[in-house]
């Protein structure tokens, strides 16, 4: 069973895969973008860890409800609404149960992925998030470490693809050949969820 420590854990592995990534996402960020992806997650994710070390929440619905209200007030970008929506309706999922099993988690973050979805209007193969956090949620009842490979496959995946969605669509299809910020920060959150799990 996964309690509230478990999500702290997963929050603050992935807090720390941001800042160690900053850079490669915001260069990702600089041919199809804006270059402010590095920065957008680290200011979101250290004011997450912040919120979360004031005052510990007790579950872990709780926790990730908390992570994403920082994520929608700390991040100006488009991802900070998106994440803040998945970890938001994520936790809201899971209620205030005080441990729950990977099939709930499962469950949750497949809503929290539809509400990506319903909020920013991109199906997989859009070249955003989707594609890395679909096929993550898709392999998570088998393990979190085949989570994490297909989170990574989807991430890479995105390169070939014309985006449809935010802005590297704008760049029609000049955004080709571009790996997608968005799907490679989704696959470093569910690396760290593995990391967390010890897998
Ligand atoms: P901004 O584009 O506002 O500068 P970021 O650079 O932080 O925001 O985030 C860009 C990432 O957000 C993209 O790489 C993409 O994965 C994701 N994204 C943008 N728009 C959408 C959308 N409508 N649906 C899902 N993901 C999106
Ligand atoms: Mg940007
Ligand atoms: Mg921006």
């Amino acid at each position: 069973m996964l309690d509230a420590d478990f999500f702290r854990r997963w929050m603050t592995a992935t807090a720390a895969s941001v800042d160690r990534e900053a850079e490669r996402l915001t260069a990702l960020d600089s041919p199809i973008g804006d270059a402010d992806h590095g920065s957008n997650l680290q200011r979101g994710f250290h004011a997450v860890k912040a919120a979360l070390d004031k005052e510990p929440p007790a579950t872990p619905g709780e926790v990730l409800t908390l992570a994403g209200r920082q994520l929608i007030s700390t991040v100006g970008g488009a991802s900070g609404p998106l994440y803040g929506t998945l970890l938001r309706r994520a936790g809201k999922a899971l209620g205030d149960a005080a441990e729950v099993g990977p099939e709930q988690l499962a469950e949750a973050l497949r809503t929290g992925v539809d509400a990506v979805m319903t909020l920013g209007g991109a199906a997989p193969g859009d070249k955003t998030m989707i594609d890395a956090l679909v096929p993550a949620v898709d392999a998570l009842g088998e393990s979190f470490a085949a989570a994490r490979a297909a989170a990574e496959e989807g991430a890479v995946a995105t390169t070939p693809l014309q985006a449809r969605k935010g802005r590297a669509s704008y760049l029609g299809e000049r955004s080709i050949g571009h790996q997608d910020p968005g799907a490679t920060s989704s696959a470093l959150l569910i690396a760290a969820l593995a990391e967390a799990a010890g897998e």
